[in-house]
């Protein structure tokens, strides 16, 4: 089964630690070694700058992510391809993965969509306006103003249109949110659960979902514990219970998985790195269909790349 997982933070660890390398499976639970073993097909890696890097080396630690995903991750493994087109996708080999940049959080471009547009040639190609908390374009999701899309986010969400680059919605208020629903063409929430299951806010109520479906989106169910259940120990069943919520909205197509590996430290029960995509895919296969769980997996959103 091929996967496609819209959502790590590796390049964070990597960046924090420049003695760890792409093999290392102790220190990484998305690792050349796990991808290669738990079947990974596609890849996203997010750049997302801490809060506590402040003026413009926010912009310099992102162009640094940048450079560490071309030189330790592209680089090294013949195996390894960039992703930047759908194209790139159909043409990766039997035994190949592809891998994609992606951009969590718009703070490190400040007010300069100059900054942007510089991202995307270097290859990102989902960007979330925000993390938790407020910027130059948008509110996060733990902002106490709770105000939506400022005219430049707006701008940018008109500029993510015509590259047809996703706009990602995982992290926004819910101002921000519907601001965001009005402009885009091409959006996706990278990692959040139903708000319904798991009362956080991360995650996304009943309205948002269902806009997601009426936009031919997807939405990436994500292995964060505490955004599956408020209860631990988290076990994988609480990962299909969101799958089954969000399908009874009317989304079995609209689904696909955001891990969050490399951002979390607590996991859910047999999934405490990407080796475990293979407990997840056996327990899928008990449940659901073949063509769903393959939907799940990978093709929900790889049909929704126009890039
Ligand atoms: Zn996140």
């Amino acid at each position: 089964m091929k996967v496609f997982d819209a959502h790590c933070d590796a390049l964070l660890k990597l960046w924090r630690d420049s003695t760890l390398t792409f093999d290392d499976s102790d220190h990484l639970q998305v690792s050349y070694p796990a991808l290669k073993a738990a079947g990974a097909k596609v890849q996203c890696f997010a750049v997302y700058v801490p809060e506590d890097v402040v003026g413009d080396g926010r912009f310099q630690a992102a162009i640094e992510m940048i450079d560490i995903f071309y030189e330790k991750i592209v680089k090294p493994y013949p195996d390894i391809k960039l992703i930047q087109t759908r194209e790139d996708i159909q043409l990766l080999g039997e035994e190949e993965i592809g891998v994609m940049l992606t951009l969590e959080g718009c703070g490190p471009i400040a007010n300069d969509l100059s900054r942007l547009r510089t991202l995307i040639q270097l290859g990102v190609r989902s960007i979330g306006l925000t993390w938790n908390f407020a910027n130059d374009l948008a509110d996060g999701v733990l902002e106490k103003r709770q105000a939506g899309l400022s005219n430049l986010g707006k701008e940018a969400v008109t500029l993510l249109n015509e590259e047809k680059i996703w706009t990602d919605v995982s992290h926004l208020t819910e101002a921000s949110f519907w601001d965001v629903m009005e402009l885009t063409e091409h959006v996706i929430a990278s990692h959040s659960n139903a708000k319904k299951l798991c009362n956080h806010p991360r995650n996304l109520n009943d309205r948002q979902i269902r806009v997601l479906i009426e936009k031919d989106a997807v939405m990436g169910i994500t292995f964060v514990p505490y955004f599956l259940n408020n209860r631990s120990p988290v076990r994988i069943t609480e990962i299909l219970k969101h799958i089954d919520y969000v399908a009874s909205l009317g989304g079995v197509y609209n689904i696909g998985f955001g891990s969050d590996f490399d951002g979390i430290s607590e996991t859910v029960i047999g999934l405490d790195s990407y080796f475990g995509y293979d407990r997840l895919l056996n327990e899928l296969l008990k449940h659901f269909s073949e063509e769903y769980v393959k939907g799940f997996c990978f093709d929900n959103f790889n049909k929704r790349i126009n890039f």
